[in-house]
């Protein structure tokens, strides 16, 4: 029974339903308790988050605004204790493999409420955080909804932006310089709203006079407190940081000797190994330390140079016959890389290759027994749709968990608005070698897949909780697996995806040393440019993601090094009888939860 419930979760869910006689079992109802306990905890949250909530699909409460101040954090902390009490009331060992990975993810939730208000307190420094430009915007992407009626939820919620801003101002104290400057570029580009989204709507709709009156009232209100808090935070910028002040010499020199006796009026960005460890264990869930994982990450980097170092020898006469190897390794390896680089589709094949890569990987799949694949749902490929557009190169767009019919896409942006330049720069990363490994991650097996099987046990927890690490790290599991199973094996996509994987781990190094260790943006720039080879544009892009994040960029790595190591002692454990296909099928059953969750249900269920 045992072996049936691992390969046939679902089907057995259903049976463990009713027993013989038709009757409910204890079991069975205790789980049936629990899935309606899960649905009246999401309903309750939406009230709590409505905003969270209308960003997700879920539109009963797009007319309310909550105001940031400390009678709404009381109130998340009154939900999160409830919502343990109303956890207590259930047997957890009784819960099925679905339900106790739910019953954790939603603990994991409440800690993560008191964590954030307790200990992170992100709302004293992080300005950015006060944006109502997604709670607006994503009232208009409800398709279901008359115009008018979005409106006046919109209305509703601008009344509430003058007292949503007063509050914010309040929570503020030491603020990061970091995330002052990028509240204020969103709320700048939050202005735009009221220029053209606004008056455009208004003139499509059919709002009575009276109504057109009350949004403008209210959308002035809310305007007027939009440009107040971005000014509020501009004067603190102009007030405290000399070097603003260099670069605008018009400025009052009597200020600037202000801030200069005023060093501390930021604090770093950098949150220090203390409140790291913390938030490592809550965002990722690992079992691992964040110390435990830096070591791991620090060995495969070693790894990785030590088999880049070996490839290069072994491709250094194909490619630079006349051209003596240098002795430094990174050198030797990086002008192999840039050689090699050259292997790149044209500009105008980059969506037909990646659509002629896909029929490959299904292909090299099924003959190769890794997993099953949907036959009945291939992936879409399509030229990313022009409100998305910003985000490069191609991704997967999934539907959220309130439009679950909606078609999974795989988006891809044609090069057109590139530069001749760019475009060479951009085929050049995304060469022949990279541009597979990037489908492997994005579609099959990695995201894409990954999502099929996700909504084949479908659990609203994991819909909106999903652990991202999990998430994550599947795609770039899949990548090494798919290359160990010798996926269009050559030492060229051994080298690619070794620089690539390098990239992975690298982003777990730079997080952990720039909030832990206190890393300048030269050592990170050495980290990613001389031993990560990468361009030092894209490692400048990291450097500010990474001082905007915390945890976000550790999420691959850790992920990835979670599932490589539970697929190598489920083999150490079932030993001639390990079947990889089974394995990642398995692995995929439980959905999107914390791997920790996972492993330990899969090595009770052996
Ligand atoms: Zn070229
Ligand atoms: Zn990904």
């Amino acid at each position: 029974m045992k072996k049936i419930l691992l390969f046939l979760p679902i089907i057995c869910l259903f049976q463990a339903c009713t027993n013989k006689s038709g009757t409910k079992s204890t079991t069975a109802m205790l789980n049936d308790n629990f899935n309606q306990f899960k649905t009246r905890f999401i309903e309750d949250m939406w009230k709590v988050y409505p905003m969270w909530a209308t960003s997700v699909g879920y539109h009963k409460y797009d007319s309310v605004l909550v105001i940031p101040d400390k009678e709404s954090r009381d109130n998340e902390l009154k939900f999160a204790q409830e919502t343990e009490d109303s956890l207590k009331t259930f047997k957890f060992d009784s819960l099925d493999a679905n339900n106790k990975t739910d019953y954790r993810m939603i603990i994991n939730f409440i800690d993560g409420v008191r964590f954030n208000i307790k200990e992170f307190k992100a709302f004293e420094w992080d300005p950015s955080m006060y944006n109502v430009g997604d709670a607006l915007f994503y009232i208009m992407d409800n398709k279901k909804a008359p115009l008018e009626e979005k409106l006046r939820h919109i209305s509703d919620r601008l009344a509430k932006v003058p007292a949503y801003f007063e509050a914010a101002k309040k929570n503020i104290h030491k603020p990061t310089k970091e995330h002052t400057e990028l509240a204020i570029d969103q709320n700048s580009g939050m202005l735009d709203f009221f220029k053209s989204v606004f008056p455009d709507s208004l003139k499509k709709s059919k709002l009575n006079s009276e109504e057109v009156k009350e949004f403008n009232k209210n959308a002035l209100a809310a305007q007027k407190a939009i440009e107040g808090f971005k000014n509020w935070l501009l004067m603190d910028i102009m007030v405290h940081d000399s070097a603003y002040f260099r670069a605008h010499d018009s400025i009052n020199p009597a200020i600037l000797s202000h801030a200069k006796n005023d060093s501390t009026f930021f604090r770093s960005f950098r949150i220090g190994k203390e409140l790291y460890d913390k938030k490592f264990l809550m965002d990722i869930d690992s079992r691992y330390t964040a110390d435990e994982i830096y070591q791991k990450a620090l060995d495969r980097k070693a790894v990785l140079h030590k088999e880049m170092s070996d490839l290069s020898d072994k491709l250094w006469s194909k490619y630079l016959p006349t051209v003596k190897a240098p002795s430094d390794t990174l050198t030797k390896i990086k002008m192999l890389l840039d050689t090699i680089s050259a292997n790149h589709c044209g500009r105008d094949e980059f969506m037909q290759t990646i659509e002629n890569q896909l029929p490959e990987l299904t292909s090299f799949i099924n003959t190769n027994h890794i997993i099953g694949l949907d036959p009945t749902k291939p992936l879409q490929v399509r030229k990313t749709p022009e409100y998305m557009t910003g985000i490069a190169g191609a991704s997967i767009n999934a539907p959220g968990p309130y439009n679950k019919d909606a078609a999974t896409y795989y988006n891809v942006t044609p090069l057109t608005a590139y530069s001749a330049e760019q475009a060479e720069s951009y085929l050049r990363e995304y060469n022949h070698y990279v541009l597979q490994i990037l489908n492997i991650h994005e579609a099959i097996p990695g995201h894409y897949t990954q999502l099929i099987y996700a909504n084949r046990s479908p659990s609203i927890i994991k819909a909106i909780f999903g652990n991202n690490a999990m998430i994550e790290g599947w795609a770039c599991y899949v990548e090494r697996m798919m290359i160990e199973q010798g996926y269009n094996a050559s030492p060229e996509m051994q080298l690619f995806y070794d620089k690539w994987n390098l990239r992975e781990t690298c982003n777990f190094l730079l997080d952990h040393n720039i909030h832990c260790n206190n890393w300048s943006k030269d050592q990170v720039m050495d980290l990613l440019v001389r031993e990560g080879f990468q361009q030092k544009t894209e490692a400048e892009g990291k450097w500010k993601r990474a001082s905007l994040s915390q945890v976000q960029l550790a999420c691959y790595f850790t992920g990835a090094t979670e599932i490589y190591e539970l697929r190598e002692e489920m083999k150490q454990k079932e030993g001639s009888k390990f079947n990889l296909k089974k394995f990642h099928e398995d692995f995929l059953s439980y959905g999107s939860a914390p791997v920790k969750e996972i492993r330990s249900l899969m090595i009770k269920n052996k």
